[in-house]
């Protein structure tokens, strides 16, 4: 059984990316039979966000992602927010000063700066020089409990072992750029802070030790800190988790996906109502398995998904089985619109009238010119309101025991039209109109774009028939008698 975790700073929200990286490590976990971990890594306190990480617990909630220990839940290797283990770190820390793997660092902000102008104009990385290296431990003990300030550095090996990676398979390391030539160039990071804080090296190192982390699943913009990850095993003594990189998602200029591009983020999508489900679906299968170090996902890549997981998205909407009703509606109408919507949120907006009755001032708004052809103007802009009320009496009267849409539509065409006739309106006006009304087709036109006024304001969407077998009877009598008040 593997025990994972998924160690977030709260320096940005949940998206696309994080999701992913969160996934995997749970479906591992799940998988195996083992646990899965939540660890707040906040120990960069100048970064962190308000409300940053009460967010991710909301996201990774909705996302369905359940740990089994960590924050609000806790478990046997608690607490699970860095910045309450502070003490950990440092006695860790103690532990490799007195080892001799790592040395005090007194060298002011100003000289590092230097150093690293110098060898940026020889083109090397900001390596340190070694000077403090070589203070002698009673000097470095004296001068801190002086409360001088310091950070704590590792003293990196020569050389970085090689490892293997569940994904990338073997990694080569770069060598690390120590040498001692005209002025000595070492990786050696800082793992403590001169605030005392330690930095993420060292609490992620001591963490997934402390945790028994066996399998680290991170993004690959990490994969440059695993040689130092593994030279703080080493000089710990600890044996190291195994480690596998999940590969990048970049936008259309290649660039990784991040907080900075707002579209991403997992609430976002919430927001829009995309199932969980879909979502984690989409991202589970954006290429979990890659050889290939630069294989990087393009855009053209990631929207075409997104199409397949907008699809997914409907058809799993429309697998919702209920035995009410009011849900065999919902999902006749669903069926009904399909093609129009890809999200629940735009589903609901455009059948907004299906779930409640347009208001009188929202009828107001949207009233419709009605027009035929040539029509007199005591027609042109409403169906005379008294002709339509009888004709729905008419249609009451009938008594139709069952609700049957097309019955109505019929009775409804013709009685009105019917009625029209009867009160003579306008042959001498202009006598073509009744012929043209009469013809089967404007007529109903007529009537069934004052239908849509009246049931649904107007707004688009599947035929009034349709709609009147939807709403059912009483609602579309209660509607229509509203719209002609
Ligand atoms: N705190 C790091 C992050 O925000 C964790 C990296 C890791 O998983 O080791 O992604």
């Amino acid at each position: 059984p593997a025990r994972t975790r998924f160690a977030p700073s709260p320096t940005g929200f949940l998206h696309l990316g994080s999701l992913r990286t969160a996934l995997f490590n749970y479906l591992i976990a799940k998988v195996t039979g083992g646990q899965f971990l939540l660890r707040i890594e906040d120990t960069d306190q100048k970064r962190t966000i308000d409300g940053a990480e009460e967010r991710l617990y909301q996201d990774l909630e909705w996302a369905g992602i359940e740990w089994d220990e960590g924050p609000k839940k806790g478990g046997p290797y608690g607490p699970y927010k860095q910045s309450e283990r502070t003490a950990l770190y440092r006695e860790a820390a103690e532990a490799l000063l007195n080892y001799g793997h790592a040395y005090r660092c007194f060298c002011s902000p100003q000289r590092l700066h230097t150093l690293a102008e110098y060898r940026s104009r020889l083109g090397q990385p900001p390596d340190y020089d070694r000077t403090c290296a070589h203070i002698h431990k009673d000097e470095s003990d004296d001068r801190a409990s002086k409360g001088e300030a310091h950070v704590i550095r590792l003293k990196v090996p020569e050389t970085y072992p090689d490892y293997r990676d569940l994904i990338y398979g073997l990694v080569n390391q770069k060598k690390p750029s120590n040498q001692a030539s005209v002025i000595g160039s070492f990786d050696d990071p800082i793992l403590i802070k001169t605030d005392g804080f330690p930095t993420y090296h060292l609490a992620n190192v001591v963490d997934d030790h402390m945790m028994e982390i066996t399998h680290v699943i991170r993004g690959s913009e990490w994969m440059s800190s695993t040689p130092k990850h593994l030279a703080l095993y080493e000089a710990f003594g600890w044996q190291p988790p195994e480690f596998a990189h999940v590969s990048l998602l970049v936008d259309k200029d290649r660039r990784k996906l991040s907080k900075r591009t707002g579209s991403i983020e997992i609430a976002d999508f919430r927001e829009k109502g995309v199932f969980p489900e879909t979502l984690c679906n989409f991202v589970a299968l954006l290429g979990w398995s890659h050889n290939n170090k630069y294989d990087l996902m393009s855009m053209r890549e990631l929207i075409a998904s997104v199409g397949r997981a907008e699809n997914e998205n409907f058809s799993y909407y429309q697998s919702i089985q209920s035995p009410e009703k009011k849900s065999r509606n919902v999902e006749q109408l669903l069926k009904a619109d399909a093609q129009n919507y890809t999200t629940p949120t735009e589903f609901i907006d455009r059948n907004i009238y299906f779930f409640s009755a347009p208001t009188k001032e929202i009828l107001k708004e949207n009233k419709p010119a009605l027009k035929l052809h040539k029509v007199p103007p005591s027609v042109k802009t409403t169906v005379d309101v008294a002709v339509f009320r009888e004709a729905l009496k008419g249609f009451e009267d009938m008594g139709l025991k069952v609700w049957n849409e097309p019955a109505f539509i019929k009775t409804l065409t013709t009685s009105t039209y019917v009625k029209f006739a009867q009160r003579g309106i306008t042959d001498d006006e202009d006598p073509d109109w009744m012929i043209r009304a009469k013809s089967e087709k404007s007529w109903c036109a007529l009537i069934h774009s004052f239908l849509r006024w009246a049931l649904v304001a107007g707004m688009p969407g599947p035929d009034s028939s349709f709609t009147m077998c939807l709403l059912g009877r009483e609602e579309t009598l209660k509607r229509l008698e509203l719209a002609i008040e």
